[in-house]
This record gives structure tokens, sequence and C-alpha cells, in this order.
């Protein structure tokens, strides 16, 4: 196994680059930053074109995950791991065996967690070879039911909080009875966070590609059916992604009709400025890596032992939160992106 440490960095902590002939691997860790803690961040497997494309991916995701952690108050830093490879085709036990001994090599100061591209069950078999993994043990979830480390549970109720606090800040509203929510993506997160909506009184859009999904949301939770492009046009009072990534852009945001966008999605700003242009709007934005916490506040009550009452107490620390973004962003006039980015600065130091 070939490792090899970059060392011209400016904003991140350490670069390692791993290859390994004998099985095949062909990996990067990035740790950003770990004033907070040791940084904890997924492990993604994706086809990248070339290197190059896969450092670029694990830098900025690796630099997300310290602000993640810092606005969930967690004693985390931030980093990440990819694998160039085909998650489909290129994944094999001695491929994760070894992965899970370049994990050694970073001696805790990087803990790999499930992503794109990689399962728990993966995390599992990297685990034979390092402690160094996290999220992988069968427990119940907040909701009760058992699972296999999968933090969606935790994920969908955080965002529920996180709504609740943008319905309060900006309808000045403390419950969600009566309210229209369109929630764009029924998968792990966005139908548990209908459930959640639908026992509060709010009355559903949903979407998503998947027909199958759609009808079990109307027949289950009274939910109305709406397709997929135009889910982000109807007149609601939120707007909830909670499938992909660049949602909010030049296009889109000129046809939202909600008063509030909070959802589960990643990188739903296309650009950061459209955050600004969110404002301008006057829609309430409620910055996705905060509102999204949900599963990296599971995973990190699982590996420092946390019972249920802590989870459900962190996750509900989302709700006041964003209102302090909310209120801060309104006092200084700024987006609530960059109020959040400016707040998380805050609570780690830059090396
Ligand atoms: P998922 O894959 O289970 O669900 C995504 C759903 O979106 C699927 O049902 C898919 O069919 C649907 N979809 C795809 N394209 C669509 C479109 N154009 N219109 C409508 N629906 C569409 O994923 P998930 O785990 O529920 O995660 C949802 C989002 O939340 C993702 O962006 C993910 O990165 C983010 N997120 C998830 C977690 C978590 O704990 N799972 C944590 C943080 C962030």
């Amino acid at each position: 196994m070939e490792i090899v440490e970059q060392d011209n960095l400016s904003e991140h902590e350490r670069i390692v680059f791993c290859k390994d002939r004998e099985s095949g691997l062909k990996a990067i860790v990035a740790i950003h930053n770990t004033s907070r803690g040791p940084a904890l961040g997924g492990c993604r497997m994706w086809p990248y074109h070339n290197e190059d494309e896969a450092l670029q991916d694990v830098l900025r995701l690796s630099r997300g995950m310290t602000y993640k952690s810092a606005l969930a108050g967690l004693d985390l830093g931030g980093g990440k791991s990819v694998i160039i490879g085909d998650p489909h085709n290129d994944k094999n036990e001695r491929l994760l065996h070894a992965m899970g001994r370049f994990l050694n090599q970073l001696e805790g100061r990087y803990i790999a967690a499930e992503d794109s591209g990689t399962s728990v069950a993966d995390l599992k078999i990297m685990a034979e070879e390092t402690p160094f993994v996290a999220g992988i043990n069968d427990r119940a979830t907040v909701d009760g039911k058992w699972r296999n480390g999968d933090p969606s549970p935790s994920t969908a109720l955080g965002v529920f909080h996180g709504l609740r606090a943008a319905v309060k800040h900006q309808l000045q509203r403390d419950d969600l009875k009566g309210l229209r929510i369109a929630v764009q993506g029924l998968g792990n997160v966005g139908f548990r966070l209908c459930e959640h909506l639908r026992q509060a009184g709010a009355k559903l859009l949903v979407s998503d590609i998947d027909p199958e999904r759609m009808r079990t949301a109307v027949e289950k939770l009274g939910a109305t059916a709406v397709s997929p492009e135009k889910i982000i046009s109807r007149q609601v009072d939120i707007f909830a992604p909670c499938a992909l990534g660049a949602v909010l852009n030049d296009e889109s945001i000129p046809l939202l009709k909600a008063d509030i966008v909070a959802g589960a999605a990643n990188n739903q700003l296309a650009e950061e400025r459209h955050g600004a242009m969110l404002q301008q709007r006057g829609i309430l934005y409620a910055p996705d890596y905060v509102i999204n916490a949900g599963g990296i506040i599971d995973i990190a009550c699982e590996r420092q032992g946390f019972d249920d009452q802590y989870l459900n107490r962190q996750l509900a620390g989302i709700y006041q939160t964003l209102l302090d973004i909310f209120a801060r962003a309104e006092r200084e006039g700024q987006p609530t992106n960059i109020i959040a980015n400016r707040m998380a600065e805050e609570r780690f130091t830059l090396h």
C-alpha cells in the first residue's frame, strides 16, 4: 500500500492519497479541520474521471463537514474520503478491507461513515480492519423502529424541527396546522418528514420521480401528488427540497411561490449568491447543512454512547440554532447562508 501526503496545504490539515496495487484501491482522505475534535465524514465511492476531480470533491466536502459539525454543536471536525471507482462494478471485500487499513494510517484523526456509493454493510466490512468507522450499529431509531445504522430517521426529525423554526420566524406561528407544504423527493428522509408534517396537521403536496412512492404518500398520508416539473412553482407556504442538489438556481428561484425553503437536500443553492437572490425575494432559506445535520448528530451520539434522550435533545437543538441564524441575518441584513457560515467559523479555529 502506497501512502502519499500532500504537503502544500492551504486550509486543510491533511490530504492523504492511497494506492493499493493488490486490491486496486485508489482513495483520498482530506482532513479539513480538527480544532473541535476528530474529523468525521462520509466515505464516498464514485467513478471520478481522474484523480484531480476526486481531489476537488473531497476538499470541498471535507470543508463542508467542518461547518456542519460546528453548527450542530458537536465535538467533531470536518473530513471526508473518496474511493475512485464505480460502486456497482469495482466494489468488493478486498477493496473495502484495504480502505479499512488505509483509515488506520490516519490514527483516528478521521472517522468514516456511509455516503453515496457506500452502505452500512460496506462500512461494516471496513470495520473488520479498523475501529475508525461510525454509524454501523444496529439499534432502535428515534421513531422506535429497528434499523441498521441508517441515520435518515434522525435527519427527518431534525428537518422537522428546523422547518418549525422557519415557520416561527417567518410566519410567527408555533404550529403547522393547515400550512401547505410542498415536499420534493419521498426517499428515506422525505417520506419520514412527510409523516411528521402530516401528524402536525400540515397539508402535503408531494412529488417524486418514482410513481410508487407518490402512490404510497397519497394513500398513507392523504397527500396531493404533483408532477416533478411543477412542485417548485406551487402556491404553498413552504417548499421542502428532499431530493437533489442545486434546486435553487437562476431558473427556479423566480418560480417559487413559497415563503420558506426548508428541506433535507444537500447543496440546495446552485451557487452561494442564490442565497441573496432568495433574500431579495423575501423567501426565508434554512441553510441546508444546518437543517439536515440530524444524520451527523445521530452518528456522533452513537459513537459517543449517548442515549436516545440525549439524541432527541440534540436534534431539537436545530430549532434554536436556526432561530439564531434567522435573527442575526435579519439584524445584519445578510442572507441566511452567509450568516450560517460566519457563525460556524466563529466556532472553530483555522490553522
Ligand atoms: P433517497 O435517495 O432515499 O431519496 C431521494 C428521493 O428523491 C428518491 O425517492 C428519488 O426518487 C427522488 N427524486 C430524485 N429526483 C427527483 C426529482 N427530480 N423530483 C422529485 N423527486 C426526485 O435520499 P435521502 O436519503 O432521502 O436523502 C435526500 C436528500 O437529503 C439528499 O440530497 C441527501 O444528500 C440529503 N441528506 C440525507 C441525509 C440522510 O440521513 N439520509 C442526511 C443529510 C442530507
